[in-house]
């Protein structure tokens, strides 16, 4: 069979996603690859086709048991005979994977690194091997952020298997990180297949934070039931904003390092099953959620760098479906982030060098009123838009939507001057609040008593009022043209060398701001689907999700692993009515049919009785 054939029948789908074909022919050849692609690029179908192609076992080595489970669960929908080794295995369900290999009839076999260096597994695994798949491979990398010693270790087992061909991969697109896969795990002249970073489905939002719950709640209430992740920098923010939403009225929990392990176990897993709408997290949830249908992710405070977000963000919407990355920028955020990389350990002058430049990017990204899409793009070495699309903006961030305006170049610079000068006249002796003070004209304690009221720049930004003001000088700190300095007890803002400069025309100033009362549009989730979705369809999705979901209850699963919301919303849309029709539905392939295809056209005819939503 075609590897397209193979993939309408196991997977239901018509048609490739960029660098897939190319990666599963690789694989089928018997070619060393590496495959990096963004989140949601369909990584996992790389290697699971050629496991479906009937010519030999594929294994696929995964850092985490949670990812695995799904992995295989999902596999078995398409009718895989998939399996999974880790140390979390009992007995009974061990022997059955023992006997599935030994019998020749396992397709695709997951592992953990520990069980494949383990070293056991290898007579009954070489006969019949063709590809050995490494999943996340970034975490071979000491650069890249989810290290793994025993990653390392990988190639002594691989070798055992010369014939096979060897696959890695990831979406972490450094150069430095993908230099070390390809050393590390001993690629022997590979294909390399690198996608566009880029995920077009994200509406990416970046605005300064001015009230915190508010603005998060601004994003949480426009998904009403559907999945988000709210990011906040410690403990006691996820904890304050955690009780603020259940207040609310939001299902959510919070999860952090700080609590009991069964705690937070418990969390992730109703949030996977969908029992939880909402999950407010420090950095410390995310590897191993692989909930597809995640619709948003807010950052209620600023990422540690732009390598971070780019991962955290991308838990929105791995189905493809439209979902919305919001970040809230603070400066004063990346003052906490210095703060705690310093206070357990003692950087090294060149760590924090790199932490430094880190936050500094993460800090522009934020507040440059520039085209979200292309800044993350460049920021990863690649072209935006992707060759060969069309330019006229990306029509999905808050730049392109016109919900963040750039001032014009000379009103940008007028501005830009009017606060240093404030700055500068302070002689770095004050803190933000004290120049916004005297930007605005107040008095305030000290102000009047300094004799400041009586300067040139007292009130000369009085029209503009506070949040922009504040906006703008942390704007002008992440341009290097003011800074905070911590040498006293209380952080005191000061011009910069550059900011001096820019007071005589030398250099040039970006200024943006939030465009107030401009209403902003949840994307259009149900348009995918079908050019017309009417209330009525909306309604049957929702019938369909809630069926879903008892399946997935009854078969322990995650209700995505049966099926994606894209194909819910399809069949709502469409309405099959045969089972030929339902195999035309994007996402259902032969097995899922069979196993799932009467009860879904019953749903669809009203004839199924529906479990009530708790
Ligand atoms: P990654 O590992 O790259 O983040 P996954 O392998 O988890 O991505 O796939 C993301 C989503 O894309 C899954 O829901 C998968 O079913 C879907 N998908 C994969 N290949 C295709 C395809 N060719 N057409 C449509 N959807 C696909
Ligand atoms: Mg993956």
């Amino acid at each position: 069979m075609k590897p397209e054939e193979i993939l309408k029948k196991r997977w239901g789908y018509d048609s490739f996603k960029p660098l897939q074909r190319e990666a599963v022919e690789a694989g089928l050849a018997g070619r060393d690859c590496l495959v990096v692609l963004p989140t949601g690029g369909g990584k996992s179908l790389c290697y699971q086709l050629p496991a479906a192609a009937g010519k030999g076992l594929v294994l696929v080595v995964s850092p985490l048991i949670a990812l695995m489970d799904d992995q295989v669960a999902a596999a078995r929908e398409a009718g895989l005979a998939a399996d999974a080794l880790h140390s979390n295995l009992k007995v009974g369900p061990k022997r059955e994977v023992y006997a599935n290999l030994n019998s020749g009839k396992t397709e695709l076999l997951y592992v953990s690194p520990e069980r494949l260096l383990a070293g056991d597994l290898y007579g009954a695994i070489a006969p019949r091997l063709i590809l050995a798949a490494v999943d996340e491979a970034h975490c071979v990398s000491h650069w890249g952020h989810e290290f793994r010693p025993e990653y390392r270790r990988l190639t002594e087992a691989l070798d055992l298997f010369p014939k096979a061909a060897r696959m890695a991969l990831t979406a972490t697109a450094t150069p430095a990180v993908r230099e070390d896969i390809l050393k590390q795990l001993g690629l022997r002249s590979p294909e390399i297949l690198i996608g566009h970073p880029d995920r077009p489905n994200l509406v990416y939002r970046a605005f300064p934070r001015r009230d915190q719950i508010k603005q998060v709640l601004d994003t949480v209430q426009r998904h009403p039931g559907e999945g988000g992740i709210v990011y906040a920098q410690t403990r006691k923010d996820v904890e304050r904003l955690a009780k603020k939403l259940k207040e609310e009225g939001v299902a959510c929990a919070p999860y952090h390092a700080g609590l009991g392990a069964a705690e937070r176990q418990q969390a992730q897993h109703d949030f996977v099953n969908e029992r939880l709408d909402v999950i407010v997290a420090t950095i410390a949830f995310g590897m191993g959620i692989d909930r597809s249908n995640v619709r948003y992710v807010v950052h209620a405070n600023t990422p540690r760098s732009v390598e971070h977000y780019q991962q955290e963000s991308g838990r929105a919407g791995r189905d493809g479906a439209p979902a919305e990355c919001t970040l809230l920028f603070s400066a004063s955020d990346l003052a906490t982030h210095r703060w705690l990389a310093k206070k357990d350990i003692h950087l090294s002058a060149e760590r924090t060098r790199a932490m430094e430049k880190q936050l500094k990017d993460i800090g522009r990204y934020a507040v440059s009123p520039v085209c979200r899409h292309g800044l993350l793009a460049s920021h990863f070495s690649a072209p935006y838009p992707p060759e060969g699309q069309q330019s006229e903006g990306c029509g999905a961030c808050d730049v392109c939507l016109g919900e963040t305006k750039g001032l014009p170049e000379e009103e940008a610079r007028l501005t830009a001057k009017k606060v240093l000068s404030a700055a500068w006249r302070a002689e770095g002796r004050y803190g933000t609040g004290y120049i916004v003070n005297l930007l605005l004209g107040r008095p305030g304690d000290r102000v009047a008593a300094n004799g400041h009221d009586q300067l040139k720049v007292f009130g000369i930004l009085k029209e503009a009022g506070e949040p922009a003001v504040r906006s703008w000088i942390d704007q002008l700190i992440v341009q290097d043209y003011l800074e905070v300095t911590e040498e006293s007890e209380y952080p005191l803002l000061r011009i910069t060398a550059e900011g001096r400069a820019l007071c005589q025309d030398k250099g040039t100033v970006r200024l943006g701001l939030p465009v107030q009362g401009k209403a902003k549009k949840k994307p259009k989730v149900l348009k995918t689907a079908a050019a017309s979705f009417a209330p009525s369809d909306e309604a049957l999705f929702d019938r369909l999700r809630a069926v879903r979901r008892a399946l997935a209850d009854k078969a322990g699963i995650p209700p995505y692993v049966i099926c994606q919301d894209a194909t819910l919303l399809e069949i709502a849309a469409v309405k099959p009515a045969t089972p030929e029709a339902l195999l035309e539905i994007k996402g259902m392939g032969e097995k899922r049919v069979q196993k799932y295809g009467q009860l879904l056209l019953d749903v669809v005819a009203g004839k199924a009785e529906v479990p009530q939503a708790d």
